[in-house]
């Protein structure tokens, strides 16, 4: 097996075919990593949360890492992994555009906000269950695949 770079093109591509990252936050020195459903457009991964502790750690610290990858033939998969900024996208003016595109695009796949709103817990009846939507802006990328035999 050999490991290859991925060029700036070919990240972007896995990205724009993926839906499935790991996304990192971290406060006070602790990391934290949960699956997320994203949708890549314009050098940002849109994604649709619930509040909990991911949006409190971001709203914190903004800087933030996404692991995609796909497996291949064999052995064989590739990965990216993202450095970002994540910023919110408020249900106010000013975001609507943004908003309604995190929206068309996460729209794509039936049941998408499921898994971001579903929480073991159901929030009482009488509580704002506030839905978030967000984007992470790309500012590094990096890929990798490996092939088998040569
Ligand atoms: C395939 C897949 C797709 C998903 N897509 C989305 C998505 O698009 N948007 C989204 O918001 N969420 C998605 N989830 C759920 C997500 O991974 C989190 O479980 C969820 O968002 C709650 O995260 P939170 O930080 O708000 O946790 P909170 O509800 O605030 O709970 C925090 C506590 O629960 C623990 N915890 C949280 N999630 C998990 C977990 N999955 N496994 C084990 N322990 C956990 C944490 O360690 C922490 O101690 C997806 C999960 C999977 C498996």
């Amino acid at each position: 097996m050999r490991i290859f770079s991925l060029s700036a093109l070919e990240c972007t591509k896995l990205l724009a075919e993926s839906r499935l990252g790991h996304l990192a936050c971290a406060k006070d020195g602790q990391p934290y990593v949960v699956p997320i459903y994203f949708a890549y457009s314009d050098s940002h991964l849109y994604a649709f949360s619930m509040p909990g502790k991911k949006i409190e750690w971001m709203r914190a610290n903004p800087r933030v890492s996404v692991f995609v990858h796909r497996r291949g033939r064999g052995r064989e998969w590739k990965s990216v992994i993202v450095d970002g900024r994540y910023e919110e996208l408020p249900d106010r003016i000013g975001h609507k555009r943004d908003r309604d595109r995190a929206w068309s695009l996460l729209s794509r796949h039936a049941d998408w906000w499921e898994p971001g709103a579903l929480k073991p817990v159901t929030p009482p009846l009488s509580g704002h269950s506030e839905h978030i939507f967000f984007r992470i802006l790309v500012d590094e990328i990096s890929g990798r695949q490996s092939k088998e035999g040569m």
